[in-house]
């Protein structure tokens, strides 16, 4: 009994489906027997009850009339033996015969609470008249038909139970076989599938018919099965998109710019590890705050707060923001920045967040500004150089148009100096200037400007004075400062000025004109026996005859072949070897003797005999590039400097052309050298000419590196091959810590811009060696050669045209 109840139990929880169609099918198949059994008892005690009326009313029929008529003739035995007859009948068990009028017979016998069923009839004498004799109550025990229905009852619950049994348990099986173990086989089968376990399908264990192929199982293990598929699908695109993300993300975050992930709301979702080198801010610490307050700084806060409602006004409206910013890291210090913001956009075009990316230009910054100090500043004395001064003077100019004041300019010019430089050498040069410089300064009011025109000239700017007695003042107590010795290399010196003055608006109302007339009035100052000063009159204008003349004989020069090209080499710097080489103009006149190129140039410049000498330079430099191609057996290229008003010519392009097919020189020997003032014009006619030089396949070269102002950005944007460094950063890299860094700088962002760079005025071993250091790679300067006149230049290719450094 234990045990079948164990065995009940666990198939009730190993295979409850089953237990409850097993519990279902028996509860209902009982009510239905119960209820058949019943009709069935029902309709059988109806018939044996229908069997003992007949017989009763067959005894009435059969029994009635010889039962009348033995009573008439009241024959007792025949009575009886009638009466025992009817009783012998089956279920008959008491019969009362009454007689009229009032005797009773009585035969048999039932128990007192047996179940019985009892019939009368009367007894008549049918004679002349009709007699009731008597009546018969006939009694049937239903004790036999109660019994037989009790025993039927017991069969047909009994077959019926094994019946149902045994039904129960064939479809329990044909369950069991034909779906529950499917069921069983498909669940364990999705209790094991997995995202990393998806190779096997579902597969039941049941012959592949057809029949068996349509059923609901087969439609079940089809979903599964195509779920599968799916999930393997979704499995390997989510793989791919992952590798795709993880790449993206190492992108980002090993990108050499900062990065910062904003939300819609600029509040910062990510930031990488550049970030957080460039600005100490760990990256958990500022994940949801403002770019522009990630500092506990108050005062911070305002500067940025404004910034950046631009930064997001102009992102909204444009699309991007890009600019410099001057940020302040962690710690507090500052730098420079190059910011550009983008907003990142959906599938529909909405910005969902916004991209930050930040370069450290800290150092481009300081060399731009290094490079800005030394556009306008002289190195030496640090006083603003020509081209600050002129600026200067056209706002004291404008200003003094505005007040009525006069401006008073001079021209100051240290006496013998050249002398001093010879004899003392360049050092004490130097130091007799600084000095100069100071003792002029110490003269000035905070107004007035001092500025180093070159060499040993100096401009003074008096602004808004009151009348021209002033400036004497002014002369005098620089005159005065000038009297003490100088300490040159240990010995006095004593050095004198000549200062020349005019005034504005008296001797001109321009600039230029000014500054000719204090050159003047200094001449005059010089004529009048030195430290002394002058000021300027209407008639020293014959002075500047001499300008004047140098025009002419410049004019005429052309034609009696005065000029000559000088050539010095350009070298590389790590062998020494020759590569090209640079023509440098001279003029011989017959009167001023050898005139250099800085004197004569800014004049033919201003005057436009540049075009016509300038043409005649590139002829003669590709004929004589041509003729070296014979000496050396090799190409040698040939530089050719270009003034900017040559530049801006018109039939500049043609001459360039002209010169190159007279001479048969390939373009690429040739290399025009341009300066950097040229490119600040940054005109759109520049960009076209130089394109069409570099189409032709001409080499281009930025001269003079350094002396103008050139963003490094601006030769971004044009042809340019070459780079020269100005001898002035050059000289001094051996001695000053700052050129050697910016020429180190210089090279590096040239060569980032794929140019080549060359080096001017080299003049020693030790500045050889720095720059082959440093990957300069070419040469030129005094240590390999000076300039030489064509012949000597040819000499020197027979001999030497593989200089060992
Ligand atoms: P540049 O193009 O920068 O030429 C280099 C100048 O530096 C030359 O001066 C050269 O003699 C000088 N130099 C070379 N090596 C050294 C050195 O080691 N130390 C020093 N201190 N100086 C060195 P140069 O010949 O007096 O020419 C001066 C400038 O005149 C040139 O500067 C160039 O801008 C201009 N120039 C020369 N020839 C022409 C020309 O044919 N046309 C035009 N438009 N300009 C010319
Ligand atoms: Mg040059
Ligand atoms: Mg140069």
């Amino acid at each position: 009994m234990q045990k079948l109840s164990t065995r009940v139990r666990r198939f009730r929880t190993g295979s409850p489906l089953s237990f409850r169609l097993l519990a279902w099918i028996l509860l209902f198949s009982s009510v239905f027997t119960l209820i058949a059994s019943a009709i069935q008892l029902y309709s059988d005690y109806h018939k044996d009850l229908g069997q003992i009326d007949n017989r009763m009313r067959v005894v009435e029929t059969g029994y009635a009339t010889s039962l009348a008529r033995s009573l008439w003739a009241l024959d007792q035995k025949l009575l009886q033996t009638q009466m025992e007859g009817i009783l012998s009948l089956p279920d008959i068990a008491h019969l009362r015969l009454r007689i009229e009028p009032d005797s009773e017979l009585v035969m048999g016998q039932v128990a007192r609470d047996a179940q019985t069923r009892s019939h009368s009839f009367d007894l008549i004498h049918h004679g002349d008249e009709i007699f009731k004799l008597g009546e018969l109550t006939v009694t049937a025990d239903l004790d036999r038909v109660y019994g037989e229905m009790k025993r039927k009852a017991g069969l047909i619950l009994v077959t019926e139970f094994f019946k149902t049994f045994l039904v129960s348990i064939l479809i329990i099986w044909i369950f069991q076989h034909f779906v529950a173990r499917h069921l069983s086989t498909m669940a364990s089968y999705a209790r094991q599938i997995s995202l990393t376990n998806l190779a096997e399908p579902l597969k039941l264990d049941r012959p592949d018919s057809p029949l068996n192929r349509q059923d609901e199982l087969a439609r079940v293990t089809d979903a599964i099965n195509q779920m599968r598929d799916r999930l393997n699908k979704d499995v390997a695109r989510q793989e791919r998109d992952a590798a795709e993300i993880r790449k993206f993300s190492k992108a980002i975050e090993q990108s050499p710019s900062s990065v910062l992930i904003c939300d819609r709301q600029w509040r910062i979702e990510f930031a990488n590890q550049k970030f957080t080198q460039l600005t100490g801010y760990d990256a958990n610490a500022i994940i949801g705050k403002h770019p522009g307050a990630l500092s506990e700084n108050a005062m911070e806060h305002r500067e940025t707060k404004h910034l950046w409602q631009s930064i997001r006004l102009q992102v909204q409206r444009v699309g991007v923001w890009q600019g410099e910013v001057n940020s302040v890291r962690r710690n507090g210090e500052r730098f420079w920045e190059q910011l550009i913001v983008t907003p990142i956009k959906n599938s529909d075009g909405q910005a969902t967040g916004y991209l930050i990316l930040g370069e450290d230009i800290s150092i481009r910054k300081r060399y731009e500004q290094q490079l800005l100090r030394q556009a306008n500043y002289d190195i030496l004395t640090g006083l603003p150089n020509r081209m600050l001064a002129l600026d200067r003077l056209k706002l004291a100019l404008a200003q003094a148009r505005r007040e009525n004041s006069l401006v008073g300019v001079m021209f100051l010019d240290l006496d013998n100096f050249k002398h001093i430089n010879d004899t003392l050498g360049h050092d004490a040069g130097d130091n007799l200037l600084i000095e100069a410089a100071r003792r002029v300064s110490s003269c000035l009011r905070g107004t007035s400007t001092v500025a180093r025109l070159g060499g040993d000239e100096f401009l003074v700017i008096l602004p808004g004075l009151t009348g021209a007695n002033a400036t004497s003042q002014v002369a005098e107590r620089i005159l005065k400062t000038f009297e003490p010795p100088y300490l040159l290399n240990n010995q006095e010196v004593f050095v004198t000025t000549s200062i020349g003055i005019a005034i504005f608006p008296t001797d001109s109302d321009n600039s230029g004109t000014l500054l000719q007339h204090a050159d003047a009035a200094m001449y005059q100052a010089k004529h009048m026996g030195k430290s002394s000063y002058a000021h300027f009159a209407p008639e020293m204008k014959e002075v500047s005859h001499e300008r004047l003349q140098m025009e002419s004989r410049m004019r005429r020069a052309l034609e009696q072949n005065e000029f000559e090209l000088y050539f010095q080499p350009i070298v590389r710097t790590d062998t020494g070897a020759l590569c090209s080489a640079e023509a440098l103009i001279r003029w011989n006149n017959p009167s001023m003797g050898m005139v250099m190129p800085d004197r004569f140039i800014p004049l033919a410049e201003e005057t436009g005999l540049i075009t016509p000498i300038g043409e005649w330079v590139l002829q003669e430099a590709c004929h004589k590039a041509m003729k070296w191609r014979e000496i050396t057996g090799t190409k040698v290229g040939v530089s050719v400097n270009v003034s900017p008003r040559q530049f801006r010519d018109q039939g500049f392009t043609d001459a360039v052309m002209n010169a190159l097919e007279a001479s048969g020189l390939e373009a690429s020997t040739l290399e025009l050298e341009i300066t950097e003032r040229l490119i600040l014009d940054n005109t759109i006619e520049t960009a076209d000419i130089l394109r069409q030089l570099d189409t032709a396949g001409i080499r281009l070269s930025v001269d003079d590196f350094g002396t103008g102002y050139s963003a490094l950005s601006y030769l971004k944007s044009y042809p340019f091959d070459t780079l020269k460094i100005d001898k002035s950063f050059v000289q001094d890299v051996m001695t000053e810590q700052d050129d050697a860094s910016l020429v180190k700088a210089i090279i590096n962002m040239a060569h980032s811009l794929g140019l080549t760079v060359i080096a001017e005025g080299v003049e020693n071993e030790a500045q050889t060696h720095f720059l082959q250091e440093e990957g300069c790679d070419y040469s030129q300067g005094y240590f390999y050669s000076r300039p030489m006149p064509e012949e000597e230049f040819e000499k020197w290719l027979r001999t030497n045209h593989r200089v060992q450094p």
